[in-house]
């Protein structure tokens, strides 16, 4: 096995399906922005974005212009929508990558001026309170400009919704769709090439009115569940497996404990797996006491305190534990007919699952597969297009 102490292993083809299947739901015309942000929410990005292209997404989104270079260096060539706020250094990296950013204020669009000019969505604040104008005026006049100044094209109008994911929620999510299109649709009328564009995952799959002329789509394309649910209702295939390995398995008599703070002792005689991923890796110190692993097939609980570099979980009494050395265990993911997702791990952690993934830091080594046939990264196709990112 040339596997390590603990690594994320990416179906790519998982998110190619999941990205067929959203667009299986999509109103027709309506386009889907694959969400590679946040490195591919902790998938990877490049490889992420190559399969969310193959399963149908025609757009990319990321939050920052370091982000949008690292897809354009990986030779993709796709629109790329940058979605974040940017400093001037960053907007002429942005533009510099060929991507598309977000204005929302005069100050803004001056910027793009400045850097040399681009394509812009004007953003309308209809609700989330964060990024964009709250101003329907103020949104108009932006895209009036925009539309006038040469060298910048307007070329979406865009808003954000702050509650698409609580589905007791009627009225906020209606009302901010009311707000954002009584704004865009006369503009859209006026210029029927402007991308026009709300939804996010959660958006997309409860409202179909929402999904405008795209969807911008994250955790979905990952096969996570935007509302915190089993993805698998939604037909969504979760595409990251975590993993680590028994590394060893000691024998624990009663009264004896394990890890920091011995916030496990044995109640009785057990045999006690050491496990090497701890919160150095991402797998969170809330997980102490309060997580499974599954080891051949079974559920084990974790005990103790979760370390920087390893956990302990409790094997059972059963001799024939000792034999479980050397054996791979999944911390997210399948094994025989049980299954533990981030979705159960975000609910222990009194989070959501989009923190799950994005947590895992850097000491995880993320590998890519299609349904169990290795891809190798580093043999992937040279870009088929070269795009300017010189300084200038
Ligand atoms: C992250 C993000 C999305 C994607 O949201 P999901 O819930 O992951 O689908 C869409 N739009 C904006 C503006 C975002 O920041």
């Amino acid at each position: 096995m040339s596997e390590g102490r603990a690594q994320a292993r990416v179906n790519v083809a998982a998110i190619e399906r999941n990205c067929a299947r959203l667009c299986s739901q999509l109103r027709s015309g309506a386009e889907l922005c694959a969400v590679v942000k946040a490195d591919g929410y902790g998938h990877g990005a490049v490889q992420s974005a190559r399969g969310a292209l193959a399963g149908g997404a025609t757009w990319l989104a990321v939050a920052g212009s370091h982000e949008a270079r690292e897809l354009r260096d990986a030779g993709l060539n796709e629109r790329v929508l940058v979605m974040g706020a940017l400093t001037m250094v960053e907007l002429e990296e942005a533009l510099a990558s060929d991507a598309d950013v977000v204005v929302w204020n005069q100050h803004y669009l001056q910027a793009v001026v400045a850097a040399g000019g681009g394509r812009v969505h004007v953003k309308l604040d209809s609700g989330m309170g964060r990024l964009g104008t709250r101003d329907p005026a103020e949104a108009s006049r932006l895209a009036a400009v925009a539309r006038d100044t040469p060298g910048v094209r307007l070329s979406g109008l865009m808003t954000h919704f702050a509650t698409a994911d609580d589905l007791a929620d009627d009225g906020f999510f209606a009302g901010q769709l009311a707000t954002f299109m009584d704004w865009a649709q006369p503009l859209k009328d006026d210029d029927p090439d402007l991308v026009v564009h709300a939804a996010n995952s959660a958006a997309m799959l409860r409202d179909a009115d929402s999904q405008l002329d795209m969807v911008r789509c994250g955790i979905a394309v990952y096969g996570m569940d935007p509302f915190g649910r089993d993805p698998a209702a939604r037909g969504l295939e979760p595409a990251l497996e975590l993993s680590t390995y028994v590394a060893d398995v000691k024998d624990t008599k009663q009264g004896e404990s394990a890890g920091y703070g011995r916030r496990f002792i044995a109640e009785h005689d057990t045999f006690v797996g050491v496990l090497p991923i701890g919160y150095g890796d991402g797998w969170r110190r809330g997980l102490s006491n309060n997580a499974d692993v599954l080891v051949a097939g079974h559920r084990y609980p974790l005990v103790g305190t979760v370390s920087m570099d390893n956990i302990t979980v409790d094997l059972g009494l059963d001799p024939n534990a000792r034999g479980l050395r050397g054996e791979r265990a999944i911390l997210i993911g399948f094994q025989g007919s049980e299954r533990i997702t981030a979705e159960e791990v975000a609910r222990r952690l009194d989070t959501i699952n989009y923190e799950v993934t994005c947590g895992l830091t850097p000491r995880i080594p993320r590998t890519y597969h299609r349904d169990g046939t290795p891809i190798d990264v580093a043999a992937t196709p040279a870009p088929t297009r070269t795009v300017d990112t010189s300084p200038t």
